[in-house]
């Protein structure tokens, strides 16, 4: 635990993250994932900054007000089909019926497309494919029901209720809902603000030739894609050397910019010691080991006003912890609402898997549906924490619960889906 540069006041009845990491069986050597996500998760206020957009810049972006509907949706009673119109009772129940086409009086019917207002005294649509005209006259098949194919006006959205809360993230469907209702601008939270860099001086970036022992820096790439998919606004901060005084300035830097820092290296037992002091003197920090493979090492704190998530410098690490921890904080302080975890569900093992107890573990899968339906997962190749082809090649996670050992090849598994419908 690192010290507390300011201690909160007497009256604040927030719980600090030293008072919270004085649980009784809290245990920064030992962290359960969930217990990690549920620590975080008390220190999370969404941002409150709103600004008014048009429509179509939504995409993304969180409500920041309700949605009322101004109108009725849709606005008149209108056909579901394309077909005629008429009086329910005219119609003949267990014969076919015929009725003169023209207006809409007793015994009579009118043509009608769907979307169409339904004309008034007309309460029925029989669709085309059960009608037979034969010049005036049209017949309609028996087994018709006063009342079909009509829908009302106000029938999915009557005026001044609610369409959308605040909280919900625009979707293609909520862009399109919003201008069903013929509302041009909405109130939206600001972008959240993310800093990253990543740390040591065993990095390259692109662009640069190796020397020995040097590595390229992949973490800052991945974690742009993540945090531009999320909807965040990334701030790349670079590459930033072991080197005390200069991580020092890159964290009062970052965090005096952003609402989020994230780093990833830096905090593996070997590396934790002198950040610690560091961060200790900059803000309110945590270490963790987390129960976990990949992704053991992880810090979070407040540096400032901004959050701080320290994530491992393994790249597959970064993304696991990222997905695991980072995705739904982000939402929250977004302020998305509800935030929900990634949907996880089940899929057949169709190898061995290699499994320790005690952890919870995420392995890369490949999830395929088989001729009868099923569903199948195996891993994608060597699953080391340093390779990020098993990432590329995975559209899933297998999630290993804490209990779990080795897994027989037919066992049912957990599986979370890395893809979505973008
Ligand atoms: P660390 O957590 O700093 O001890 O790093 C763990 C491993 O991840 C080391 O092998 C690092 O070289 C590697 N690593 C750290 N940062 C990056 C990065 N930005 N890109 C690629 N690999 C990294
Ligand atoms: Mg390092």
């Amino acid at each position: 635990m690192s010290k507390i540069e300011s201690p909160p006041q007497a009256e604040d009845p927030r719980l600090t993250i030293a008072q919270a990491s004085c649980a009784d069986d809290y245990d920064p050597n030992s962290m359960p994932v969930a217990k990690a996500r549920a620590f975080i998760h008390q220190f999370l206020e969404p941002i409150n900054a709103v600004l008014r957009v048009p429509v179509r810049s939504a995409l993304g972006r969180v409500l920041a007000e309700d949605i009322h509907s101004p109108v009725n949706v849709p606005s008149h009673r209108n056909s579901a089909m394309d077909g005629w119109a008429m009086r329910g009772a005219d119609l003949s129940s267990d014969s076919e019926t015929t009725l003169e086409a023209g207006k809409v009086g007793p015994k009579q019917c009118v043509r009608i497309m769907t979307g169409g207002v339904v004309p008034e005294g007309a309460d029925t649509v029989v669709m085309q494919e059960k009608a037979r005209a034969s010049g005036k006259s049209i017949a309609f098949a028996a087994g018709q029901k006063t009342g079909q194919n009509v829908r009302e006006a106000g029938e999915d959205l009557k005026a001044g209720s609610l369409a959308l809360a605040k909280g919900r993230i625009v979707r293609p469907a909520e862009l399109g809902l919003i201008a069903s209702l013929g509302v041009g601008e909405v109130a939206v939270y600001r972008a959240l603000r993310v800093a990253f860099f990543s740390t040591g001086d065993e990095l390259k970036s692109v662009g640069t030739t190796l020397g020995e022992g040097e590595i390229y820096d992949s973490n800052r790439y991945t974690i742009l894609g993540m945090l531009a998919r999320l909807g965040c606004e990334p701030m790349d901060m670079g590459v930033v050397r072991d080197d005390p005084k200069l991580l020092e300035k890159a964290f009062a830097q970052a965090a005096a910019n952003a609402d989020v820092v994230i780093t990833s290296g830096g905090v593996s037992v070997g590396e934790a010691d002198f950040v610690k002091t560091m961060l200790g003197k900059l803000g309110e920090v945590v270490f963790w080991k987390i129960a976990m493979k990949p992704g053991r090492p992880l810090a979070y704190g407040k540096i400032g006003g901004a959050h701080f998530f320290g994530l491992p410098g393994n790249p597959v690490s970064v993304m696991v912890t990222f997905y695991q921890f980072v995705r739904d904080a982000l939402l929250v302080l977004m302020g998305a609402n509800p935030v929900e975890p990634i949907p996880t569900f089940r899929a057949t093992c169709a190898t061995r898997l290699k499994k320790a107890p005690g952890r919870t573990e995420f392995q890369r899968g490949v999830l395929t549906r088989n001729d009868d339906g099923s569903l199948s997962v195996r891993p994608t190749g060597e699953q080391g924490s340093g390779i990020l082809k098993s990432m590329s090649d995975a559209n899933c996670f297998i999630i290993l619960a804490d209990a779990t050992g080795n897994v027989e090849p037919g066992t049912s598994v957990e599986v979370q889906l890395l893809e979505g419908m973008v």
